[in-house]
């Protein structure tokens, strides 16, 4: 999304996050070969995290089993992952909750959001891109256990935030709407992922981000967790 000759493609969201047997007819965007994710680190990561989340249906849990190879292929990306962890029980199973790395969340996650509007408006997206995800936990709720009043109530608003659903091939991966408000900036991404995983993508000035820094939703946050769908046991080897 730079100035550079854009000779190569990229998919949107990333191809890593397409489990074999959903990986035909996918969103792509034109891209400078340096700006190109599709071997990234951080698409890893950011897929490994969401493919992990307590809220995924089948599709992710089946591209969980190959981000756990990811694991055991890697003690050291194990360790980078999960380096800060405790011990839950969710539904009467035990899990973890773990920190997550929100600039590396938030960087894939731009730019997802950057390909879709090139996509779908045929031009880039002028504006910066505040990130939300839904279905973290703040860092007081899983590490102290504490009441989180600010969160649900953020959720609840943005379930009613009308958003045209949009046709995508793989939509057990990914579906996804968008909303465009009177002003340019005022653009809104609801990703889904893997069914169950929601996140959000606001469009804002720099003069909102510098003006109110509060608002950009995830700042109260910025040291969320999120919980594990698999049990502590199966990871146990690398722990
Ligand atoms: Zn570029």
């Amino acid at each position: 999304m730079c100035n550079r000759a854009a000779t190569t493609r990229e998919h949107s969201p990333p191809y890593a996050f397409f489990p074999p047997g959903h990986r035909t007819n996918l969103i792509t965007v034109p891209s400078c070969p340096t700006h190109n994710n599709r071997n990234s680190l951080d698409v890893e990561y950011v897929r490994n995290l969401i493919c992990s989340d307590l809220h995924v249906n089948e599709v992710g849990l089946a591209m969980f089993a190959t981000a756990r190879r990811s694991f055991e292929r890697s003690p050291a990306l194990f360790r980078r992952t999960f380096a800060r962890y405790r011990l839950v029980v969710v539904n009467g199973e035990e899990t973890f909750v773990y920190k997550v790395n929100l600039t590396r969340f938030k960087r894939i996650i731009r730019a997802v959001a950057n390909a879709l509007y090139f996509h779908e408006f045929g031009e880039k997206f002028q504006h910066h891109w505040l990130v939300y995800n839904a279905t973290m936990i703040s860092e007081n709720r899983g590490f102290r256990g504490l009441v989180d009043t600010h969160n649900p109530q953020l959720r609840a608003m943005l379930r009613n935030v009308p958003a045209a659903e949009q046709h995508t091939n793989q939509p057990e991966v990914f579906r996804y709407g968008v909303y465009r408000g009177q002003e340019e900036h005022e653009v809104l991404y609801r990703l889904l992922f893997y069914g169950g995983v929601d996140i959000y993508a606001f469009g804002a000035t720099p003069e909102q981000l510098e003006n109110n820094p509060q608002s950009e939703p995830n700042r109260g946050q910025a040291r969320d967790s999120a919980i594990l769908k698999d049990q502590r046991s199966e990871f146990c080897n690398v722990l």
